[in-house]
């Protein structure tokens, strides 16, 4: 059984006793800033000249400052920037500002895990990474709950880094649901793992070859559609509540006996080869350095696949077939909240 930490375990006064810078304030930053503000931790906001973000840190009434006196001002750094820009903002706004002995807190291990970032002598480095996107993680706090966390320390010059992260995953109401001991390489190379071969990636393109083989058949897409994509939640929601069991349990016995015999059809070996793979790139640096490169260069690999996955046909069945169903949102906020994975 997996390091678990609770409330018990960690000591709130340590986190309420330092000077929290928050940089950025998107899905995550916006939950974490609240969140410890609440718990009675001294917080700052760091964020860009001109940034969309500041208006709404300021609307809760909180202190807005340049990245680079936010960080100054700091014993404990929180960089919740999208990963492809943290490597700059830290480059040109943490490092030369940073104090000797603060601690860098990261949501996610991909900077420090490919060597994005390099924390210097007497840093300490750790994570408190919620699994859940921030506006769940601001509702749980607020409704009394939280949204559990993975944890991690990758440099610990200090020789308190862990009771600092556990003292910030308490903060931020983490630890009422419970903290997962982890590391920064494990967090990193599972999270990449699970959203390119399963949650995003494998289960967009299942979800588009399963539409196409029915149009392709000569079957209407917006049945296609109902069949492929709109059902796919009771599944996963089913799945959420007791796992495959409980999926299974619930679907007609046809149902269940066509998942039998026709899963590990679709699915087979070579697909597990092919996440094995996948899984490969992760971990030798040639996806990180794919993404980052592209990112360098202005994204155009990454515009034209976003493109080009807009273009599916399935996308156009789906905006109309929405319309009839007045419990589907769709609304631009949705796509503004970030990403949950
Ligand atoms: P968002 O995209 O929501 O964060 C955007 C914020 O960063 C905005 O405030 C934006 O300001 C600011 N920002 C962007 N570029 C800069 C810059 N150059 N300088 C200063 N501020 C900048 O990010 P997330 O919250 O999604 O992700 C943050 C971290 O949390 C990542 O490491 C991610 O992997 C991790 N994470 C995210 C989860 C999620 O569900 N979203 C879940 C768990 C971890 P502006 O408004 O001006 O653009
Ligand atoms: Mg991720
Ligand atoms: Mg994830």
């Amino acid at each position: 059984m997996a390091q678990m930490f609770y409330d018990d375990d960690a000591d709130l006064s340590i986190i309420a006793g330092k000077k929290v810078a928050v940089i950025g304030y998107g899905s995550q930053g916006h939950a974490h800033a609240l969140n410890l503000r609440d718990s009675g931790v001294d917080v700052r906001i760091g964020l860009a000249e001109g940034s969309k973000s500041r208006e709404k840190a300021e609307a809760e009434g909180l202190r807005v400052l340049s990245v680079a006196d936010a960080t100054a001002e700091a014993d404990v750094v929180v960089i919740l920037v999208p990963d492809q820009h943290a490597r700059t903002v830290y480059a040109e706004q943490i490092q030369p500002n940073l104090k000797k002995d603060a601690t860098l807190l990261f949501a996610h291990g991909f900077n420090i895990r490919f060597g994005y970032i390099e924390a210097p002598e007497g840093v300490d480095v750790v994570m408190v990474a919620p699994k859940g996107p921030g506006h769940l993680v601001r509702r749980e706090y607020t409704d009394g709950r939280g949204v559990p966390v993975l944890l991690a320390v990758e440099k610990d010059e200090s020789g308190t880094a862990w009771d600092t992260a556990k003292s910030y995953a308490k903060g931020i109401g983490g630890l009422r649901a419970g903290g997962i001991g982890t590391t920064f390489t494990e967090e990193t190379e599972t999270d990449l793992f699970g959203e390119q071969a399963v949650l995003c990636g494998g289960a967009s393109q299942l979800v588009m070859y399963g539409f196409e083989t029915l149009v392709e058949a000569g079957y209407q897409p917006e049945i296609a559609y109902f069949e492929c994509l709109h059902e796919l939640k009771l599944i996963v929601d089913l799945m959420i509540e007791g796992g495959i069991a409980k999926q299974r349990w619930s679907i007609s016995d046809t149902a269940e006996y066509g998942d039998y015999v026709s899963g590990p059809r679709v699915i087979d070996s070579h697909v597990k080869e092919n996440m094995q793979g996948v899984l490969a790139d992760i971990q030798n640096g040639t996806f990180a350095k794919r993404f980052i490169d592209d990112q360098d260069a202005g994204a155009p690999e990454f515009q034209a696949l976003r493109e080009k996955g807009a273009q599916h046909p399935i996308e156009a069945t789906g905006r109309e077939l929405r319309k009839l169903m007045a419990w589907v949102k769709d609304s631009d906020s949705d796509y503004t909240e970030g990403s949950a994975a």
